[in-house]
């Protein structure tokens, strides 16, 4: 049986906001109903990103929530989604990482139609900054939602329609390998987990046995459902609890 975990929920709390915007949830709220649907492992995060609504400073307080919570170690984690930059390396970076007393870091690309209005070009730019994060960023645990971010082409109108099977067969294979070879891992995190080529994807990282992670990327209490869903799905596929990620550092600060 697969473990039921969820490393990627934000606290939205703490990120800077309109006035009169929704407020997010706190670590407390998150966690609270992660229990209630009985996930065994969880982690928190924000963006750890140069965006003006996620200041540093905000990633210090929920820290210090999450601390001052006092959760079971080896249960509950506290890390960030670092954006996935141009040369490999992310916006978290080892400093920031000390700084906040992280247990992991996932990076993700964000590059969307406002950066790359070409859909080749994009698909290009994040296979590049996975392969390099991959290769050589050891600050680096999990790739977050790979080319999720396709989805933005056919919104924007640029593409009539996305899936998955518009990412060469290669880019994945090449993602895929340098996975396994650097033990980092790739996040389950998709918005049409019934798409083929998505399946295919899965089945190859399955078959390579490419260490995984569930990832809800749950902004508010509501979506982390999504994370049972891929739990699910997974389970059904035959994955393997060998393969499933979990953060190993264990909390100092
Ligand atoms: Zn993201
Ligand atoms: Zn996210």
């Amino acid at each position: 049986m697969l473990t039921r975990s969820d490393f990627h929920i934000h606290a939205t709390f703490y990120r800077l906001r309109k006035k009169d915007a929704a407020i997010g949830p706190t670590v407390r709220e998150q966690v609270d109903v992660a229990m209630a649907n009985g996930m065994e492992k969880i982690g928190i995060v924000e963006h750890c990103n140069y965006a003006a609504h996620h200041p540093f400073h905000c990633l210090v307080k929920l820290g210090q929530e999450f601390r001052q919570l006092k959760l079971e170690l080896g249960k509950f984690f506290l890390g960030v989604e670092a954006d996935l930059l141009a040369d490999g390396q992310d916006s978290c970076g080892v400093y920031g990482r000390q700084r906040l007393g992280l247990d992991y870091v996932i990076a993700s690309s964000h590059v969307g139609p406002g950066q790359q209005s070409q859909l080749s070009a994009y698909l290009k730019e994040e296979h590049r900054r996975i392969c390099l994060a991959l290769a050589e960023n050891d600050n680096v645990e999990v790739i977050g939602h790979p080319f999720a971010g396709g989805s933005r082409y056919e919104r924007s109108g640029i593409i009539p329609q996305w899936h998955f099977g518009l990412v060469p067969t290669e880019m994945l294979d090449e993602i895929v390998n340098l996975a396994k070879k650097s033990g980092k891992a790739l996040e389950v995190n998709y918005s049409r987990m019934e798409d083929p080529a998505y399946q295919e994807f899965l089945q190859t990282m399955r078959e390579k046995q490419v260490l995984f992670s569930i990832g809800s990327d749950a902004h508010d209490t509501g979506r982390q459902k999504k994370a049972l869903q891929i739990h699910a799905m997974l389970q059904q596929m035959g994955f393997q609890k060998k393969c499933q990620w979990q953060p190993k550092t264990k909390r100092l600060l």
